[in-house]
């Protein structure tokens, strides 16, 4: 069941949280997936990231910065992915049910360490399988460093996953771009460029070079190109004119809980309706 929150002020201080409060979090399920548009240029709403949040009563809404690592380190990354994966599908099962005639993409992300495990695949073929929707709609993002860095058992999971229908994504892209000739063994269908390139590359002669010739190589080898972190129009406006596609960025929307994205998205569609009648 999607809880239905509001804003609470994000924790200040740049804490981690110890296992013990990581674990009781999952036990009493405090997890709360976020949610952010990708759009178009023309304001059409290609899906929505999940973010991890932790709701905690005495915290506030935790971001994965404080606990994303730890449950990494400690080896609960995966009861707290499973509970928010869950959450996440109830959110873009609704959508289906609102807006019959789009298939709006989930992108979730997703550690080399999870992939380690045989079942995950499975797992995920399994849980997806109990909601109404459907396996192209799902984008599996596994960072680029994270992607340099898989295995025979990582590799294994990537490529069954994608064999059902599942896209996968390369996140934070153009952070490990001197190796990037390691990631020949992945097949991917979508590139995210790192948000360290999107902000303020409107006025800055180096990053626009590095986005031009990103962009040509992803064009060059079929994948969807994301570019992630866009604050202002300027940068926007440069992007789109180097040929970015979809955007995600504060400029459009802020990572938010299924009742705010749920209401954000429907201002959008009808705007975007109305817009096209005119
Ligand atoms: P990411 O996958 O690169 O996600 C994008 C991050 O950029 C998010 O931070 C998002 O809130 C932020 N962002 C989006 N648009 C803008 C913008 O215009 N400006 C700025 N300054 N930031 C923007 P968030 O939610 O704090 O997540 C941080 C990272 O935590 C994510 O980076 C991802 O690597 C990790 N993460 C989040 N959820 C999960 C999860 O469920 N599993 C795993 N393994 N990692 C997760
Ligand atoms: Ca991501
Ligand atoms: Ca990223």
């Amino acid at each position: 069941m999607q809880r239905n929150t509001t804003y609470k002020s994000p924790i200040i201080n740049t804490e981690q949280l110890s296992k013990e409060e990581i674990i009781e979090a999952i036990a009493n399920d405090y997890i709360l997936p976020y949610f952010q548009p990708q759009v178009y240029i023309n304001g059409h709403v290609r899906g929505f990231e999940v973010l991890a949040r932790l709701d905690i009563p005495q915290r506030g809404i935790v971001r994965p910065a404080h606990f994303i690592s730890q449950c990494i380190k400690y080896g609960i990354l995966k009861p707290l992915f499973q509970k928010l994966f869950v959450k996440s599908l109830d959110g873009l099962e609704k959508f289906n049910q609102t807006y019959e005639h789009y298939k709006y993409t989930l992108s979730v992300n997703i550690s080399n360490s999870q992939l380690k495990d045989s079942d995950f695949s499975q797992w995920l073929f399994d849980t997806l399988g109990n909601y109404d929707v459907k396996l192209e709609q799902l984008i599996i993002e596994l960072t680029e460093s994270q992607a340099q860095e898989s295995g025979a058992n990582e590799l294994d999971n990537l490529s069954r996953l994608r064999l059902g229908g599942i896209k996968i994504s390369i996140d934070d892209f153009g952070t490990g771009f001197s190796n990037l000739d390691t990631l020949t063994e992945l097949e991917f269908d979508e590139v995210k460029l790192d948000r360290s390139f999107a902000h303020g590359v409107s006025g800055d002669k180096v990053s626009q070079i590095i986005i031009d010739s990103l962009i040509k190589i992803v064009k060059e080898i079929n994948a969807e190109l994301v570019v992630e972190g866009i604050e202002n129009i300027k940068d926007l406006n440069f992007l789109h004119e180097a040929g970015c596609e979809i955007y995600q960025g504060y400029i459009f929307c802020r990572p938010k809980p299924f009742n705010e994205v749920a209401r954000w998205l429907e201002v959008t569609v009808r705007h975007c309706a109305f817009k096209a009648l005119n």
